[in-house]
């Protein structure tokens, strides 16, 4: 056997593991580590501090969830805001819709940029669209700070850990609910309810405390913990089905992977394990 990648879960003394066949670039950025290796069972595989953040196997699956969900329930998302996300996959989705006139990402690390353009143009090269401006800074700051006013916020962060710590606060759902249209929504990663259950629970009380409306939904990544993964949606006004615009979806007739009409109200359909993780009372 070759050498293998290993990502570690502690909180289920449990790993996952891949066959290298080459690293392809491995750096330090002033904030974390990132590296890209090529593997022979999920294409390019980009890390950061030794975690999965995506492969080319599977990154269809979290790229659609997060971006399109939220944008076929918002009626006109004009402006959306991307905190984190740096390597492109989510705005790449984000502006095969017509309705978005703007898309602001803002991500600490401009080298999680750089890399992903270098080696993963496939997920990155809609950085380059002239609807996108990236701005390198930290997202906690921005959300408090900034007079743009957005439709719709997706936070696609690494884990509540380092320099993603802050995204996952109650102060900054708060500031992220200030810079939202009155109708705005926003939508975040929220970890995997099989292993990382007190993360989710955290993440949905402290949204419950901010939000009038909030819902989970769920997706399937092999790559990630337990390959069981979960979203957050959580909005001023729309109800994530209710309000779902499925004749835009059909209208637009994109050539999407993962993402349908009948996944979209699926998703939303949970196990009783998680209803229980992310019930507020
Ligand atoms: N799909 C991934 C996952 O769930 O593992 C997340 C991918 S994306 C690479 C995560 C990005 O969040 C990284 O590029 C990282 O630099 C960025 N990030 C972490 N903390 C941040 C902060 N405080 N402000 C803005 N971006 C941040």
């Amino acid at each position: 056997m070759g050498i293998r990648f290993t990502e570690e879960y502690p909180e289920v003394n449990g790993a996952f593991s891949m066959e290298v066949e080459k690293i392809l670039f491995r750096g330090k950025s002033p904030f974390q580590t990132i590296e890209v290796i090529e593997t022979k069972g999920f294409g390019r595989v980009l890390l950061i501090d030794d975690l999965v953040m995506l492969t080319e196997r599977d990154e269809f699956v979290y790229h659609e969830m997060i971006a399109h969900v939220p944008l076929y329930v918002h009626p006109n998302p004009g402006s959306v805001l991307v905190i984190g996300g740096g390597d492109g996959g989510t705005v790449r989705e984000i502006v095969k819709h017509p309705e978005v006139e703007k898309v602001i990402l803002v991500d600490i690390d401009r080298m999680v940029s750089e890399v992903s353009m270098e080696y993963l143009p496939s997920v990155a090269s809609k950085l380059l669209s002239e609807k996108v401006i990236c701005q390198y800074e930290d997202g906690v700051a921005y959300v408090k700070n900034t007079a743009e006013r957005f439709d719709v916020i997706i936070i696609d962060s690494t884990d509540p850990i380092s320099v993603g710590e802050g995204l996952f606060t109650r102060e900054f759902y708060r500031n992220c609910y200030n810079i939202l249209n009155p109708d705005g929504l926003l939508v975040a990663q929220a970890e995997s309810p099989a292993y990382m259950a007190d993360i989710v629970q955290g993440i949905s009380h402290k949204l419950h405390a901010v939000f009038p409306k909030v819902h989970f939904y769920q997706a399937h990544i092999p790559s990630y913990p337990s390959g069981h993964w979960l979203f957050a949606f959580a909005s001023k006004q729309y109800h994530p089905l209710k309000d779902y615009r499925e004749e835009k979806y059909h209208q637009h007739a994109l050539k999407l992977k993962y993402y349908n009409s009948d996944l979209h109200f699926a998703a939303f359909a949970l196990p009783n394990f998680v209803k229980e993780i992310v019930h507020v009372e």
